[in-house]
């Protein structure tokens, strides 16, 4: 039996060797489709930012071919102006923001930053030009200094102050007992919403990217953390090429310009007075919010929406 046991033992030992040759193989190949989807091409040259204007022309998009997210979606965010989406759930928002990364290649169309197509610039350079500020940032359980330090690693002391400064958060934390190397974090001192996001502002200033996306949270705030995040807004992305992701309707007020995006199509354009008063879908998507806020007016006549 011994005799019969160590051959067949040998080939259970090959064939457990091949079968994790084989999971090797497909998750390399698995691997390498979802890198080829976004491989730099051969002749990448590092993206050349010059005011760093965007433009979508006529994209089209959808995670799977069969499925189409986006419909031919075209508009430009002029260098440091600033351009506002909003649209109902499921619109294609947040899809527009992975493909300014390159998360994903456009089915049709292009995405262009100061006249390159994005997919001809090297991954690194295009990422290293887009700073995001989340509005639900998470912290990493350090320092303060170091979750600022982060946005440019090797930033000095009198960097990372200087962008605490101007993202109004230096004062708050020099009257915390450890100053700078306060810990945060879940472990540590916990931010308030509108704090935390002033250390991702302070992170942001120091990387000093050309391209701004601000990402808002789908939950609801109260009308304080509101506005405040509407003044850090202002703050931040003067002088910044900067795409809003508006998931409510609260940070759109000052942008140049605002897309209503619905199933996958600009329906509206326009600054928020004007389609207002035009009295379409943004007007609409206004009136359903109102209906459903809590809090006082946010600006005068217009109630924050939740
Ligand atoms: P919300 O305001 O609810 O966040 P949104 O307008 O940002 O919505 P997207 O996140 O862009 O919407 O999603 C648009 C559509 O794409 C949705 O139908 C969603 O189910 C689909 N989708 C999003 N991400 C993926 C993915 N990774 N794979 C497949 N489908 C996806």
């Amino acid at each position: 039996l011994l005799q019969l046991y160590q051959p067949l033992n040998f080939f259970g030992v090959v064939y457990r060797e091949i079968k994790q040759s084989l999971t090797d193989i497909e998750s390399m190949v698995t691997l390498l489709s979802v890198e080829r989807e976004v491989a730099d091409r051969p002749d990448a040259a590092p993206l050349a930012i010059d005011g760093a204007e965007i433009r979508f022309e006529g994209v089209e998009f959808g995670y799977d071919p069969r499925r189409p997210i986006l419909k031919g979606v075209s508009f430009t965010v002029p260098a440091g102006r600033t351009v506002a989406i909003v649209g109902p759930s499921g619109a294609g928002k947040s899809t527009i923001s992975r493909l300014l990364f390159r998360f994903y290649d456009v089915n049709g169309g292009r995405v262009l930053i100061d006249g390159q197509d994005i997919r001809e610039v090297t991954q690194v350079s295009l990422r290293g030009s887009i700073g995001i500020v989340p509005q639900d940032t998470v912290l990493f359980n350090d320092t303060i200094f170091y979750n600022i330090a982060y946005g440019r690693p090797g930033a000095t002391p009198a960097e990372v102050e200087r962008a605490a400064r101007l993202a109004h958060i230096h004062d708050f934390i020099m009257a915390l007992p450890d100053g700078y190397q306060t810990t945060v974090g879940e472990r540590g001192l916990k931010l308030s919403g509108g704090e935390k996001q002033r250390v991702a502002i302070a992170r942001t200033i120091l990387k000093n990217p050309a391209i701004l996306l601000f990402d808002e949270a789908t939950s609801a705030l109260d009308t304080h953390t509101e506005r405040e995040i509407q003044a850090n807004l202002r703050e931040v992305s003067r002088g910044r090429t900067t795409l809003v992701i508006a998931h409510r309707l609260s940070t759109v007020i000052d942008a140049d310009e605002i897309l209503v995006l619905e199933a996958g199509r600009v329906i509206e354009r326009g600054r928020h007075a004007d389609l207002l008063a035009a009295g379409g879908a943004y007007a609409a998507l206004w009136a359903r919010q109102q209906e459903s806020a809590q809090g006082p007016a946010l600006i005068p006549g217009v109630l924050a929406p939740t």
